[in-house]
């Protein structure tokens, strides 16, 4: 399957090229010919997570990859579960966070890296990513000591929590970390500028691990299929209609998967994006404005977006219907609603942390009694340990993988937000 540029629509590209090179021309993003349809969704939700796995992406990639090499490929990426937790009778988190660092970020990082390991096999590559918390954590993890790959990862400075700088700036060996003297969306604009640089591009083999790079997404689209598995399992086949995702939402990347997961025919009824503060999206929805105020810094700040990298793609699916119009539908929860939204939660014996309590919050506004509703827990609470512990008032323990990077030395540089300034450093280091 070939692969084409939204905003430059002759330009293709496989599988392999688009993951190499992560943006097309004119910053525009990639997207599937076709989307394929798998008319087997029963045997598939019978299947174990890798198999299926394989059986999920392989027509996105068999131009490039073979059975064997893609089963290789999730095999490795794919070795910590997705869990189904019930919270209520018609509400469920899918836990997402029991990879190495945490987060579901851990997925769609560790599966782009045996990717591009497997692609670029003579050429020296450099990895440029922005993140605001979780990303870097996953990317520099998922790439660490692989040979031929040099990691670059910008970060808003002061803007993440001391844990989250831990896990992905005292690694050292081939991930480099720069602290940048602004938000995230300057770290994301400075990365949007490198890859306008023809001559910087092609001389450090330039490419982006964020959430816009085409594997990520495909790789997310499993941990869809392994949520209505787990749920068949549990409930039988009697509900498949009734299922609504409640996606917390950043760069909607997250929710771009699980559009794919509904337009490959696996039964969700629909989704609802839930938001933090930074509401462009749930506004744009409201009154068809796309109008972005300036980010806010949030307790649920891996989502602190304001423009929204992903949503050229869930905008292309809605407008060409590969997914009926109606079946986004996005709110806003603000920082009170997502405290006290933690402490009911708690009631209810589960503890949480912002991010999944903003889609929980977004459930009850958004779904009805009827509908099974089903949150995705984006991260463990113990990365935000800090708000979880004011929130809830009690105290929660640091997982080994936390633990363990937590008394490390933080190498990062400090930048100012400026692309020349990056530039410089980009090429005098490669
Ligand atoms: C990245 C992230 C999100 C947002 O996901 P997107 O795919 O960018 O919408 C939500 N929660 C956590 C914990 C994250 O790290």
């Amino acid at each position: 399957m070939k692969f084409y540029n939204l905003k430059e629509n002759d330009e293709e590209i496989s599988f392999a090229g688009a993951v190499k090179q992560g943006l097309g021309k004119n910053q525009g993003l990639f997207f599937p010919e076709e989307i394929p349809q798998l008319n087997n969704i029963k045997e598939l939700l019978a299947m174990p997570l890798v198999e299926r796995s394989v059986q999920v992406l392989f027509p996105f990639v068999s131009d490039d990859l073979t059975k064997d090499e893609l089963t290789d490929i999730v095999t490795s990426a794919f070795n910590f579960p997705a869990q189904i937790q019930p919270i209520s009778e018609n509400r469920a988190i899918l836990e997402l966070f029991h990879g190495p660092t945490l987060a579901f970020k851990d997925f769609g990082a560790r599966f782009m890296a045996k990717c591009l390991q497997s692609f670029s096999k003579d050429k020296k590559i450099t990895i440029l990513t922005a993140t605001s918390g979780d990303t870097g954590a996953a990317v520099a993890h998922a790439f660490h000591g692989i040979d031929n790959i040099r990691v670059v990862i910008m970060y808003p400075k002061g803007k993440i929590s001391l844990l989250q700088e831990k896990m992905f700036t005292t690694l050292g060996g081939n991930i480099e970390t720069i602290a940048v003297e602004g938000d995230f969306d300057d770290c994301q604009a400075l990365v949007k500028k490198s890859f306008d640089d023809e001559e910087l591009k092609n001389t450090i083999g330039l490419n982006s691990a964020n959430s816009i790079n085409i594997s990520r997404l495909l790789a997310q689209i499993c941990y869809y299929f392994e949520a209505v598995a787990q749920l068949t399992r549990q409930k039988g086949t009697a509900d498949l209609d009734n299922i609504v995702f409640s996606v917390p939402s950043g760069n909607f990347g997250n929710l771009t998967a699980g559009l794919f997961a509904k337009a490959m025919g696996l039964p969700i009824k629909r989704f609802i994006a839930a938001t933090n503060e930074n509401d462009t999206v749930p506004r744009y929805l409201e009154t068809g404005e796309w109008s972005p105020n300036d980010t806010v810094a949030t307790i649920s700040n891996a989502m602190d977006v304001s423009n929204p990298n992903n949503w050229p793609r869930v905008e292309h699916m809605l407008k060409s219907e590969i997914v009926d119009k109606d079946c986004v539908s996005s709110v806003s929860i603000d920082e009170q609603q997502t405290q006290i939204t933690m402490i009911g939660l708690a009631k209810l014996g589960y503890i949480s942390e912002p991010h999944a309590a903003v889609a929980f919050k977004a459930l009850q506004y958004g779904a009805n009694d009827n509908e099974f509703g089903v949150f995705l827990g984006t991260a463990h609470p113990a990365k935000f340990k800090d708000v979880v512990e004011s929130t809830l008032g009690q105290p929660i323990a640091l997982p080994k993988e936390l633990a363990d990077c937590a008394t490390e030395t933080t190498l990062s540089i400090d930048m100012p937000a400026d692309f020349a300034k990056l530039r410089e450093y980009l090429l005098a280091n490669a």
